[in-house]
């Protein structure tokens, strides 16, 4: 018969790496739930609509990589592939506008892109996302970068590069694309093919370009960063202030494009070295009109997505430690209910209890009592022993309640 395989571009995640990706979520939650981020869940498919409207229809997202299909009534579907427009819709849809402001939420869970696998890309994805709706404050663009490096910090990622930049309005920014697509005609001779092909359609992607005569020319090109309105390059500078005050080193980078259209204001991203090709661990930006699009109130937002996969293939293989571990084990078959009682107990004291439950031989038990990472094997036979495996030390109880007493003695502090 033919073997059955996982999708071109997903994961399966055996163990032990989903506990480190379950690990790494936790850490997210913990410090977004310090600064006030409380979880919320949205569909993980939604109307095609939402993100053809709010991711944009330009993007190559929208164009080419959305996971697309009719339910049997048929409307088109799409599995997402990002979080924040299905967040806005859920803001909007329940009128979160009317709860004090900024509404604080994040999540994690799997996206969908129609991307070429590759090491660090796939097509299910792991994001932990986090948003701030309802506020355009300064202090929310500089605490949302913050909490991310301390989530990257936490999880052991390893240095990372931020760069940051600003986009300004959609107006600035079309003004700016007129005069960059002016310049760029200018010099068209020296660009690539592939920047003068999508000259018209998007100029500012000439400054992704490997090309080295292409890269001489946007080097002289205009930067949209001297193009701000005074009240946003204001805005961008208290961002700044507030990193620089933090201590949070970053690299001003007015080439910054994002892929997605709907940026105004602040955006970042933070890349590893650790990396290869793949070398974004997460990023976000301010999108201020989104919610608007979207048929909301005018609303500012700001909010990032960082990829779970990257940041443990930044962080490499080193497992986090699992809880102090008790391992019982027997030489008697017949002592089952007790063995299965100490069990019980041990885990309401607290303890991760494994007990011998296939069978091997008393020497295979206590190998895998090592396998385990425990601390402690309990020995059921003619009476109780409690194992240090430490020390290699054996003590008998007299009782299961003796036995207990003994672990919380060897009990690694
Ligand atoms: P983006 O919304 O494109 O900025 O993505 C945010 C983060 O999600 C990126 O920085 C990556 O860490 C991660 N990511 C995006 N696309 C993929 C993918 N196809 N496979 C794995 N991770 C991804």
């Amino acid at each position: 018969m033919k073997k059955l395989q996982a999708p071109r571009g997903t994961l399966d995640v055996l163990p032990p790496d989903a506990r480190r990706r379950l690990r790494i979520v936790e850490i997210a939650g913990d410090v977004l739930g310090r600064a006030g981020y409380e979880p919320i869940e949205t569909p993980v498919f939604e109307d095609t609509e939402l993100f053809v409207r709010g991711v944009g229809e330009s993007t190559d997202i929208v164009q080419k990589e959305m996971f697309t299909f009719e339910d049997k009534a048929g409307r088109s579907l799409t599995l997402r592939p990002e979080a924040t427009a299905g967040v806005c819709r859920a803001y909007i849809e329940h009128g979160m506008h009317k709860l004090p402001q900024p509404v604080k939420v994040w999540t994690a869970g799997p996206f969908f892109r129609h991307e070429a696998p590759q090491a660090g890309r796939y097509r299910q994805f792991t994001q932990i996302d986090a948003e701030a709706l309802g506020s355009d404050d300064p202090t929310l663009d500089a605490e949302l970068i913050l909490l991310l490096a301390e989530i990257f910090e936490r999880a052991g990622t390893g240095p990372s590069r931020l760069r940051l930049s600003s986009l300004g309005t959609p107006a600035t920014r079309a003004d700016y694309i007129d005069e960059l697509r002016t310049y760029l005609r200018t010099r068209e001779a020296e660009l690539s093919g592939e920047v003068r092909e999508r000259l018209e359609q998007n100029p500012l992607r000439a400054f992704d370009a490997d090309h080295a005569g292409t890269q001489a020319v946007m080097a002289e090109a205009p930067r949209l960063t001297d193009r701000l309105s005074s009240e946003d390059a204001e805005h961008f500078a208290e961002v700044r202030a507030l990193l620089d005050a933090a201590g949070m080193p970053y690299e001003l980078d007015p080439t910054l494009v994002r892929g997605l259209d709907y940026y105004t204001r602040t955006v970042f991203e933070f890349e590893s070295e650790r990396l290869g090709a793949q070398a974004a661990l997460g990023g976000g930006g301010r999108y201020d009109g989104l919610i608007e699009e979207l048929g909301g109130p005018p609303t500012p937002g700001v909010g990032w997505a960082a990829g779970v996969e990257r940041m443990l293939l930044a962080a490499g293989d080193e497992s986090p430690a699992r809880a102090p571990t008790v391992f019982i084990s027997y030489a008697a078959p017949d002592t089952g209910r007790d063995r299965f009682l100490l069990a019980r107990e041990l885990r309401g004291a607290g303890y991760r209890v494994e007990m011998e439950q296939a069978g091997r031989s008393l020497k295979g038990q206590l190998k895998q009592a090592d396998r385990v990472g425990a601390f402690a094997t309990v020995i059921f036979g003619d009476s109780i022993e409690v194992k240090d495996m430490e020390t290699g030390d054996q003590r008998e109880a007299a009782d299961l309640e003796e036995a207990l007493g003994m672990v919380r003695d060897v009990t690694p502090s």
